[in-house]
């Protein structure tokens, strides 16, 4: 057997679904990198351009590096809705993938040392510095799609993947995977805050995963109405794929976490006990960043209980991102009702924060002073 058949085969034995090889080398699609750095649609992830050599040349991240194991884990699983309303992504909604994934990349890194076909590696997950997808579509895992993700011919955009940098010299796959967009442009046309600016290019500064998930600022004003349920990433792109369409039900590889039991906005606007989100991918925007999230959700899917923990959130929410976003929602679900106008205005005139201050009266100027008091 060969080097190159057996880390296939091993990435099978650990679980992977689907598993490919790529040269260490330059990703093809570096170019395109370029210029989506150089037209800012990276938006606030700075380390994207600040570790541009090492994304742009994986020998970098490992010099004795030949070759790349890239591999697929499908997750594929039914729309969440949250209790009371509200959208988490589905590969949100159970264990965090960085840990799963690591763990099978980590046995299959152990198997292929031990049995001698590797001495060095390096494993990367999502947020290592590589450009998985390019190096993905090398490797025969699928094709490169309009919505900039890699599709795959069974599990559509439901999987995730992995990479194991290696010092083998292990034969890359010799034909491209089959498949392709073709005229579809459900996605393009779907999204609702038009972050595909064109085919396979979306800008950060627009899309809502970014906003929810990367970002630890203020959500655009533009963007909010537009985010609709979403609190906490965003399948618009994916869900109306027709290459997911007959993925398998694999609710069970990642189960449900626990902290998602009977949790709904209101839940995650008032939560204070960080603890509870360890392993979910829900950890990652930190408390005010699910706040923050759920505000602006709490504003596109209003009710009663919603309104009051707004109320609350306004008053004594120690994150100012968290007040700003909280006076939007009341502003743009609930002026009408009352004390509610009487709240922002006394939240905006004791608001310290500049850039909270700034947030609220843009609300002010755009949903308040625009409609007449009932
Ligand atoms: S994740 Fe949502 S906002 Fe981002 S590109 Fe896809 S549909 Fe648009
Ligand atoms: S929705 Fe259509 S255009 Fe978009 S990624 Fe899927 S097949 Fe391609």
């Amino acid at each position: 057997m060969s080097a190159t058949d057996r880390a296939l085969e091993a990435a099978r034995e650990v679980g992977f679904d689907v598993a490919g090889i790529a040269p260490c080398a330059p990703p093809p699609d570096a170019a395109r990198f370029e210029a989506w750095l150089a037209a800012g649609h990276h938006a606030g992830m700075g380390y994207l351009a600040a570790e541009r050599e090492r994304i742009l040349d994986p020998r970098r991240v490992l010099p004795a590096g030949r070759s790349i194991v890239l591999v697929g884990f499908a997750h594929s699983r039914p729309a969440f809705e949250l209790a009371g309303g509200g959208r988490i992504a589905r590969y949100a909604v159970g264990r965090d993938y960085h840990n799963v994934v690591g763990e099978k990349l980590l046995k299959l890194a152990r198997i292929l040392k031990r049995e001698g076909w590797i001495r060095d590696r390096r494993r990367l997950v999502d947020a290592g510095p590589l450009l998985e997808r390019s190096h993905a579509v090398r490797a025969g895992l699928g094709f490169a799609s309009k919505a900039a993700n890699v599709l795959h011919a069974r599990f559509g955009p439901w999987f995730f993947l992995g990479a194991l940098i290696v010092d083998a010299e292990l034969a890359q796959a010799d034909a491209p995977a089959p498949g392709s967009c073709g005229t579809c442009r459900a996605c393009l046309d779907a999204c609702p805050t038009a972050a595909i600016r064109e085919p396979g290019v979306v800008d950060a500064n627009l899309c809502l995963s970014y906003h929810t998930i990367e970002s630890s600022d203020a959500m655009p004003h533009e963007l909010r109405e537009r985010a609709g349920p979403w609190a906490f990433g965003c399948d618009v792109c994916s869900e109306v794929c027709p290459w997911g369409r007959a993925s398998p039900e694999l609710s069970e590889r990642f189960g449900t976490h626990r902290a998602l039991d009977g949790t709904g906005l209101v839940e995650l606007l008032s939560d204070i006990d960080a603890e509870r989100w360890t392993g979910s991918p829900l950890q990652r925007p930190k408390r005010e960043g699910r706040a923050r999230n759920a505000a602006i959700a709490l504003g596109n899917v209003p009710s009663e209980r919603g309104r009051d923990a707004l109320l609350d959130a306004l008053a004594s929410d120690p994150a100012p991102v968290v007040r700003e976003a909280a006076a939007w929602a009341l502003a743009h679900a609930h002026a009408d009702d009352a004390g509610v106008r009487p709240a922002l205005d006394a939240a905006r005139t004791r608001e310290s924060d500049p850039a909270a201050r700034r947030g609220m009266d843009r609300t002010a100027a755009s949903e308040l002073e625009r409609r007449p008091l009932p």
